[in-house]
């Protein structure tokens, strides 16, 4: 980038760095950030479509799910991964409505642009939508229901909601009910940690045939034929580490001059094994978790001792196991006392579609339990855990929070509604930018109505009137196209999925209007080819930059291909 001072060009840039500014700039972020809302429109929604990501290596993902399209795909364009950002928020923040927050971001920035073409600053839109954002917060408050912890029917209704359209469709209401079990069993006074709801996939069988059990699944198999498969009232042993003779530090050798001795060496090692089985055995123990190995010799003593004994159990299954039964996981054998153990009302071996499992049940406080979905093939079961992820992500909110709102495009029509009138007390040119918060916002029931194969005008101007008439739990039935009270219809969400939609969406939209320069150190990664031909070219002008987009977007073209 050269700059004339005095007669002296003064070269501030080097020479293969790439500068684009003003309206080009704004315009390139524009364009790539709706780019990427574009591409997960068309799954917004119980109808929305599903999306078949191919990656480098071949796998195949068929999904629905917004975070998921979003993460699979190659996004280099650094606007562009903004909105990805939204995406990855809103999945942390709430676990779901990922799709709905990065196309209110992409909506925000559309409406944004016919702004800034009428010479509306960008300073003066980004105060405006901060301001539609803070109102809209306010009003999505009101609008909250409150909802009590035991309250299933509607706890069922917003898992079910989050489920919809991602695969589980079928088997909704079986799989609302494990999800509300599931995080029911696993809440405390701190709120929810899904982390302990453990999910086991088994391809065979139906949907339909999905368990929750309230314990922990272990995927192993007791390690001696002579061991028993149940263990009733069972007190547990977990150690994390191995019952074998420590190995002798370095490799020496054992030099052994005649028979006896060998013997003598042997005799030794069992003597050593038999009094680690026989501490464990003392101590109470009727089941043992071993994190590392067991030696042939002692799994033949815990077997005569009758204990049902697993090795190299995975450490987080260890850590699932101690918090289950309230065993303290141990490391040396020979101190172990009852205090250590834990309990399990049944401690089982059982077969799930060929595949033995160690089902530790009946604890007495089921901090962790654990997911059995099933389905026909893997890509079944994969999309239906991705649909579970949501579903016990918004009943955790709901948990937490106590509150939900209608959905089906309720809270944007009154969002929509409510903000048009909050532009009016705004004035200035902020009064512009707050109304087209509002239009953006309406991006949600229209997308709705699309995706449902009903008409996106129609099914507007029914909800307007409905909200104007003070019915605001109206939505739109993405099934029937019609619409009606979505809190009678069982269509609801957390407030929280909203709230951070709404936030997260408006931060990263604001972001990318403030940005009136990008200087970028050589190309913008992932160059197209024509943007060889630029190279040496005037820097910073539109060509470079978009340039430096087009190849940025090329890693999603090369995905549009497969969807
Ligand atoms: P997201 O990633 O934003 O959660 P989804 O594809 O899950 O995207 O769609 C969520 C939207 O679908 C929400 O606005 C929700 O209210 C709406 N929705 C869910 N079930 C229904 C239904 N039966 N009828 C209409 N809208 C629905
Ligand atoms: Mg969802």
């Amino acid at each position: 980038m050269a700059q004339q001072m005095g007669n002296q060009p003064l070269i501030v840039l080097s020479e293969d760095s790439q500068r684009t500014s003003g309206k080009d700039a704004q315009s390139m972020n524009i364009t790539a950030g709706k780019a990427v809302a574009e591409s997960v429109r068309t799954t917004l929604g119980p109808k929305g479509m599903d999306k078949m990501l191919v990656s480098d290596s071949g796998d195949v993902v068929i999904t629905n799910d917004g975070a998921t399209i979003l993460g699979e795909m190659d996004i280099e364009h650094p606007a562009a991964q903004m909105i990805v950002e939204v995406a990855q928020t809103q999945e942390d923040e709430v676990g779901d409505g990922t799709t709905t927050a990065v196309v209110i971001s992409g909506e925000l920035l559309g409406m944004a642009e016919d702004l800034l073409d009428q010479d509306i600053h960008a300073t003066i839109l980004a105060q405006g939508y901060r301001q539609a954002a803070e109102k809209a917060k306010d009003v999505l408050e009101e609008m909250a229901i409150e909802v009590e912890a035991d309250d299933d029917e509607i706890l069922e209704s917003i898992a079910a909601t989050a489920m919809t359209g991602k695969g589980a469709e079928n088997a909704k209401d079986t799989l609302a009910e494990l999800v509300v079990r599931a995080v029911q069993a696993v809440a405390d006074e701190d709120g929810v940690d899904t982390d302990n709801v453990q999910i086991e996939t088994v391809v065979g069988g139906s949907i339909e045939e999905s368990e929750l059990v309230e314990g922990v699944i272990v995927d192993k198999e007791r390690v001696h034929e002579n061991m028993p498969y149940v263990v009733e009232d069972a007190e547990v042993a977990l150690l994390d580490t191995a019952i074998e003779v420590p190995e002798t530090e370095l490799d020496t050798e054992v030099n052994v001059s005649d028979p006896d001795q060998l013997q003598q060496f042997l005799d030794q090692e069992e003597k050593q094994l038999k009094e680690y089985v026989e501490a464990i055995a003392d101590a109470g123990a009727d089941v043992v978790f071993c994190q590392n190995g067991i030696d042939d010799m002692a799994q033949h003593y815990l077997a005569q001792e009758g204990i049902l004994a697993v090795r190299r159990a995975k450490k987080s299954d260890m850590k699932a196991l101690s918090r289950a039964t309230g065993a303290r996981i141990i490391s040396n054998i020979d101190d172990i006392t009852g205090d250590d153990l834990g309990f399990a009302g049944s401690v089982a071996q059982k077969d799930i579609a060929g595949d033995q499992r160690i089902f530790v049940e009946d604890v007495d406080d089921a901090k962790a339990v654990t997911l059995i979905l099933r389905g026909g093939t893997e890509h079944v079961t994969d999309e239906v855990e991705r649909a579970i992820e949501d579903s016990l992500g918004v009943v955790s909110v709901t948990l937490e929070d106590g509150a939900v709102l209608p959905g089906g495009g309720a809270p944007e029509t009154r969002l929509a509604l409510a903000l048009r009138d909050f532009a009016d007390s705004v004035g200035g040119r902020e009064q512009l930018a707050v109304e087209a918060f509002a239009d953006a916002i309406d991006v949600v029931p229209r997308t709705l109505a699309e995706n449902a194969g009903h008409d996106p005008i129609d099914s507007l101007v029914d909800l307007r009137s409905k909200h104007d008439g003070g019915e605001t739990d109206t939505g739109l039935d993405a099934y029937s196209g019609d619409v009606v009270d979505m809190v009678e219809d069982g269509v609801v969400e957390p407030l929280r999925v909203k709230t951070q939609a709404v936030e997260s969406a408006t931060e990263a939209a604001v972001m990318i209007l403030r940005i009136d320069d990008v200087i970028a150190a050589g190309d913008l990664k992932g160059g197209g080819t024509d943007d060889d031909d630029d190279e040496g070219g005037a820097p910073g002008g539109p060509g470079g930059g978009m340039g430096g987009m087009g190849g940025g977007m090329g890693g999603m073209g090369g995905m549009g291909g497969a969807m």
